[in-house]
């Protein structure tokens, strides 16, 4: 724990006269070591990539941004907090930093070519931020997030995983996901209640090449009741388009009598290219 940084932020946040909100997950990082080292990764990769721009999801006291202000990238940083937002408008006033005080989720990222998205994120919609990500893959080539340890643990792909999750699927479908490193609770204020850990995301070179509704719409329905067969969620599908098509697929692989979350990443790679029938 960094003593002078937690001073800072309970100084800060206390001259703002505010309090730290659940609601929005401001639970602040106050590790300089951490934030060096997610700067490093960022720079690391914008240097490889060549980004139109790096967006920050909440930046909070924007503590992230002062180790990043000094490269020669854009950056956006986009803090729904109305008081964190004018703060921060402030303290960047005479950089090349936008502040933008928006709900990240409603954050069009399709407009741009190619982002580097990372931040301190808000646990209670990681998994909004993560599809999000998955919509928007063509622009991400790398993204950097902080999220609940637990959580993150079971987005990152292994051989013999037992049992996956929609989301879990969906992601390693777009991006290759690897663990960064793991950030004790004492690194933050206020101190939560679980450890967390930094993951990296990478672009993959070869995504599904049907279309992210497609992929999103099906991952739903096959998902839908995680405990019962591909066949009971598909059974009752009413018409839609693609119910005989999974069907086939599902029964061609002998696998329409397994529960999704027991359904390998690859039989997933095949069902979403194109080139299955
Ligand atoms: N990144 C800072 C703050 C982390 S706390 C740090 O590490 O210290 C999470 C931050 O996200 C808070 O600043 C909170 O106000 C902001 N936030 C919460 N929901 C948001 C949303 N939907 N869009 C943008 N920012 C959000």
């Amino acid at each position: 724990m960094d003593l002078s940084l937690k001073s800072l932020t309970v100084k800060t946040l206390d001259e703002l006269n505010l309090k730290p909100k659940k609601k929005l997950g401001q639970n602040f990082l106050i590790s300089k070591v951490v934030y060096k080292k997610i700067a490093e990764s960022i720079i690391k990769n914008a240097d490889l990539i060549h980004p139109e721009i790096l967006v920050e999801i909440g930046p909070g006291l924007g503590y992230l941004i002062d180790e990043l202000k000094n490269t020669n990238y854009k950056l956006i940083g986009i803090e729904l907090d109305k008081k964190l937002a004018q703060f921060l408008k402030f303290k960047f006033s005479s950089e090349k930093v936008e502040i933008k005080n928006q709900d990240f989720l409603s954050f069009n990222l399709n407009s741009f070519d190619k982002v580097i998205v990372f931040g301190n994120i808000p646990y209670s919609i990681s998994s909004l931020i993560i599809e999000k990500f998955c919509k928007s893959y063509k622009s991400i080539p790398y993204a950097i997030i902080m999220l609940q340890k637990e959580f993150g643990d079971r987005l990152i792909f292994q051989e013999n995983l037992k049992f996956s999750s929609r989301l879990s699927v969906l992601v390693n479908l777009y991006f290759d996901v690897y663990k960064h490193s793991v950030i004790s609770k004492e690194h933050f204020w206020p101190k939560p209640k679980v450890d967390s850990i930094l993951i990296e995301l990478k672009g993959k070179k070869s995504p599904p090449s049907k279309s992210i509704e497609y992929v999103t719409n099906v991952l739903k329905v096959c998902f839908s009741m995680k405990r019962k067969t591909i066949w009971n969620n598909l059974k009752y599908l009413d018409n839609s388009v693609y119910k005989e098509e999974l069907i086939n697929f599902f029964s061609s692989h002998m696998m329409l009598n397994r529960r999704a979350e027991e359904i390998e990443l690859e039989i997933w790679k095949k069902l979403f290219s194109d080139t299955f029938i």
